[in-house]
């Protein structure tokens, strides 16, 4: 069985983010840039499967501009044996993305397609959604249990109020969530093996895409600074500031 798993390369997510002076972005120039979140625990899963014998393969792939090869060495380091990466300028919104992954899918047919659910950057929670209606395959977002079992896959998926699982037919789409699993960390004689690991790059027009642009960003803002507190004397000081400060009870 082939896995195959999408990585983004977003913001380290230790990394206190600033807007830029103009608002017309937020600020990347020094600033440290890692896996998504939500891809390491995809890249994880994969592993996982592997080291139980279930997947033969890991290919991972990641679209974006040329500095994207360090993430794909990572998920190598990780244990992927290797990597694809589409060279593509600036950052292609889910759509793009998704149509990409189809070409990358069309070619290297995968059994498994694992993404996380969300990208921390841009917070789309859109990408496997899209995929999965691109390529007419099921789809189990938001799984934090996966078992598979043949042609079969359940997925466990954390819903509001509670945990429902879904059977899939393989080939399919799984969305990660936090809860799936812990992520190792790299170890240095895997991250010196992963750099001889083989990692393509191909370019969109290798799968007729031409990239579009629908969606504009029109401005960048830090939420608003929060004021301090204070401390009151009594119950009465406080049900009195809530009233004619606050005004939040009446
Ligand atoms: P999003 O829909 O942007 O929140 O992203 C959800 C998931 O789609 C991510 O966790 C990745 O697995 C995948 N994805 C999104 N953008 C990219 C990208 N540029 N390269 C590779 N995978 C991506």
């Amino acid at each position: 069985m082939k896995a195959l798993v999408a990585v983004k390369r977003v913001v380290d997510y230790n990394v206190k983010v600033r807007a830029k002076a103009d608002g017309s972005d937020v600020e990347l120039n020094n600033v440290k840039m890692a896996i998504n979140p939500f891809c390491e625990i995809a890249v994880e899963e994969a592993v996982r499967l592997k080291e139980a014998g279930t997947v033969e393969e890991i290919v991972v792939v990641s679209i974006g501009e040329k500095a994207c090869q360090e993430q794909i060495r990572t998920a190598l380091a990780l244990g992927a044996d290797r990597g694809i990466h589409v060279e593509v300028d600036g950052k292609p919104e889910p759509l793009e993305v998704a149509k990409l992954l189809k070409g990358v899918v069309d070619k290297e047919q995968p059994n498994l397609v694992i993404l996380g659910k969300q990208s921390i950057d841009g917070d789309n929670n859109q990408t496997g959604q899209m995929l999965a209606a691109l390529t007419n395959m099921a789809q189990g977002t938001f799984a934090s249990e996966i078992k598979i079992d043949g042609d079969k896959m359940n997925v466990t998926r954390e819903i509001d109020g509670g945990m429902q699982t879904i059977s899939l037919s393989l080939p399919a789409i799984v969305t990660t969530d936090l809860r799936l699993n812990e992520p190792r960390y790299a170890s240095l004689p895997n991250i010196m093996k992963a750099k001889k690991k083989p990692l393509d790059v191909v370019t969109p027009a290798d799968f007729g895409v031409e990239i579009q642009t629908h969606v504009t960003q029109l401005s960048v803002a830090p939420p608003p600074e929060r004021a301090a507190g204070i401390k009151v004397e009594d119950v009465a000081q406080l049900v009195d500031k809530l009233k004619n400060e606050a005004k939040v009870i009446s």
